[in-house]
């Protein structure tokens, strides 16, 4: 039985698994904090690796950015990670284990196809990851769609003709929308006061306050709009969201609005299966995806 050393790079935490090539999560996943310099995650990743070295066939990683066609790089990184973070040398962390480096939601998608929510839905699936922003993932025809540079999947299309700010530099992208701080930002708007949190939206729900139920319907709205032009591009089986926001919401309500406004025939959207461990869990299936192609 192969073996990988799975770790999930973000913002915030690195956290990291040896997993089997069932799946399996074989010890406790273990996090730490993202280092502030691009030295000290390497470093950080290399004293793990070690520490490891004789329990594992191959190293996968799934990252926050863009990573190209071979798996072997990161093209560029996202604001929320060092300056630099796109030029480590992840393949110099093992001598003789091969690295296959993935962006963290196409291995979430990878794990909600062949062992989560995606599981018997089909061979054409769109996953969007719903946090502090939007990530996304599709598989067309049962294959990892890349694009000509690794980067296909990326949720900044335009939706609306508000002149909200995106991360990405632009106005009105689905991400500025349908993310976490989107709900913050439509509910800044509907309250009318700055200092609203995503957080706090969720606690005046549950508190059935009337501004934070329209914040969060038009959220959801919002959500659906995007979903429905991905449905008619890519016409999958399934829709998965994932992510710590996609608990808030209301799969019959969507499904109906989403399904009554496509194009092409009935799909399903449904709530991914592996939570946070997406990320390794698709890195390392991956991965073995990619030691079998070598065999
Ligand atoms: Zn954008």
């Amino acid at each position: 039985m192969k073996k990988a050393l799975s770790f999930d790079i973000g913002g915030t935490k690195i956290s990291f698994a040896i997993i089997d090539n069932k799946g399996n999560i074989l010890n406790n996943i273990e996090k730490i904090s993202t280092p502030n310099t691009k030295e000290d995650i390497y470093n950080s990743l290399k004293n793990i690796v070690n520490k490891y070295k004789n329990e594992f066939d191959i190293i996968t990683i799934a990252t926050a950015g863009a990573v190209n066609n071979e798996n072997t790089k990161i093209l560029s990184s996202t604001g929320n990670l060092p300056v630099g973070y796109n030029e480590i040398d992840f393949q110099s962390l093992s001598i003789d284990k091969k690295v296959v480096i993935e962006n963290d939601a196409n291995c979430s998608v990878w794990a909600e196809y062949q062992l989560g929510s995606g599981k018997d839905c089909g061979e054409n699936i769109v996953l969007l990851t719903l946090g502090t922003g939007v990530g996304g993932g599709i598989i067309v025809n049962g294959k990892l769609l890349k694009g000509k540079s690794g980067s296909a999947g990326e949720m900044h299309f335009v939706i609306k003709n508000k002149k909200r700010a995106c991360t990405c530099g632009f106005y009105d992208c689905y991400e500025a929308y349908a993310s976490g701080n989107g709900l913050k930002n439509t509910a800044r708007e509907i309250y009318n006061e700055s200092t609203i949190t995503t957080y706090d939206v969720i606690n005046d729900v549950k508190k059935n306050d009337e501004r934070a139920i329209l914040a969060l319907n038009e959220w959801q709205h919002d959500i659906s709009l995007g979903i429905i032009g991905l449905v008619n591009i890519f016409d999958p089986n399934c829709v998965i969201l994932s992510g710590s926001m996609a608990q808030f919401i209301d799969y019959k309500k969507i499904n109906n609005f989403v399904n009554n406004n496509i194009v092409v025939q009935k799909t399903e959207i449904k709530k991914g299966y592996f939570d946070n461990n997406s990320g390794i869990i698709g890195a390392a299936l991956f991965g073995f995806d990619k030691l079998k192609g070598e065999d």
